[in-house]
């Protein structure tokens, strides 16, 4: 048995998603930028996709940029509302500590150049509160960023206030929806959302391939110059089966969404729970406020990349946290922003799930979980020194 439980760090390519791409690589091998049959071939798969993608979020298609991914479309979101903000001197922005490292890194950037950032906290489930970007907010705010969902903990943002209140308040609200697009619904208008980020690895499209949303008002930066691709903001030749492939698995994605999260949200709840019965453990992230497919947990004394090991010779794939920072050997900034301390955050566990799971393989998660902490902790000094209460335990 092979469980594939990481779909927060990428997903498996539909199968409806690998023949559109086959088919275009096989047939459709034009330059949407050239002049002749073969070339305008492509381009109307490049504009067919780009109007699909552009029905699933709400938008117009003209408001459609396609990137390399999720972190190009943040980065570029982020410096076009920066640079536009700074033209009228505004030079403040807003976000949040718990935001991937394609934002946090970005503002890192922009703070050498002389912007200010402001990170408003989030509380213990990691939402982040709207009164307190209100506060926030000022005379030379540029822009706001909040992430839609979050990848490593789940939690879902009040997207659709944050949009209001930035709206009412005359700053650009840009957000990293990469975790949620395909996931959960989007509408740029109904939820004034003046940006956004997606990503098809993601949603079971294929990756390196995203799109950002900027409304037409919002003048975009090029963070890649060159030809005039993309109305003349990204350059490149566009990645033509990638892009008609990731609209075709949003398609599927958004149609069968109700679907999917319903049958998600019953084995996730159903790990949860079985987790829960471990000792020492804490749920990380919000009980109903999380995406329909993730479950997060620490555990008490034990190291989370030991157990991610353990449990992959058992055929289960998890993760840490997130497949971004594993490799480094500081614990996740997002389990740190949420209060764990220091050594409760080393002992994290993600498992995100899809639709395709079965309850057959929650429960062998769940068995083999509870027998890996229980194994990791018999050999771990620090939970024998916990358990004789030479120190504390704090979960
Ligand atoms: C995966 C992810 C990204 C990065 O997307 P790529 O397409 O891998 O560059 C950005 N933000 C969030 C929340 C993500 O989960």
């Amino acid at each position: 048995m092979y469980i594939y439980a990481d779909n927060a760090a990428t997903t498996k390519t539909s199968e409806a998603a690998v023949k559109v791409m086959t088919k275009i690589m096989r047939d459709i091998y034009g330059n949407p930028s050239s002049l002749h049959t073969a070339g305008q071939k492509a381009k109307e798969v490049l504009e067919k996709a780009r109007m699909d993608i552009a029905q699933c979020i709400g938008a117009d298609f003209k408001e459609i940029y396609f990137t390399s991914g999720g972190s190009e479309a943040d980065n570029q979101a982020i410096i076009s509302a920066a640079y536009l903000g700074a033209r009228k001197n505004k030079k403040h922005i807003i976000s949040t500590p718990i935001e991937h490292h394609a934002v946090l890194h970005t503002l890192n950037k922009l703070e050498k150049e002389g912007f200010e950032v402001t990170l408003v906290p989030v509380n213990e489930t990691g939402i982040v509160q709207v009164e307190d970007i209100k506060k926030a907010i000022r005379e030379d705010t540029a822009l706001v960023t909040v992430m839609y969902a979050n990848n490593e903990i789940g939690t879902l943002q009040p997207v659709s206030e944050i949009g209001k209140l930035c709206r009412e308040k005359g700053v650009i609200f840009h957000t990293d929806a990469v975790q949620a697009a395909g996931h959960i619904p989007i509408n740029v208008n109904e939820q004034y959302i003046d940006m956004l980020s997606i990503s098809a690895h993601k949603f079971h499209g294929p990756k390196g391939t995203g799109v950002l949303f900027a409304r037409k008002n919002i003048p975009l930066v090029n963070v890649i110059e060159g030809g005039a691709q993309e109305r003349g903001k990204r350059a490149g030749t566009e990645n033509l089966p990638a892009i008609a492939g990731m609209a075709k698995a949003l398609q599927e994605a958004v149609a069968d969404m109700k679907e999917n999260a319903e049958k998600e949200i019953v084995l996730r709840d159903r790990l949860i729970e079985g987790l829960s019965k471990i000792s020492h453990c804490v749920l990380n992230g919000d009980a109903k406020m999380r995406l329909p497919g993730n479950v997060s947990f620490c555990f008490e004394g034990i190291e989370g990349e030991s157990l991610l090991l353990l449990l992959d010779a058992k055929g289960i794939a998890a993760s840490s946290g997130s497949a971004c920072t594993s490799g480094s050997l500081d614990p996740s900034h997002v389990l740190l922003a949420i209060g764990r301390p220091h050594e409760v955050a080393h002992g994290s566990l993600r498992l995100t799930i899809c639709a395709e799971n079965t309850e057959e393989e929650i429960d062998y998660i769940i068995e083999e979980t509870a027998k890996v902490v229980d194994y990791l902790r018999s050999i771990s000094p620090v939970w024998d020194e916990l358990e004789k209460g030479e120190i504390e335990h704090v979960i």
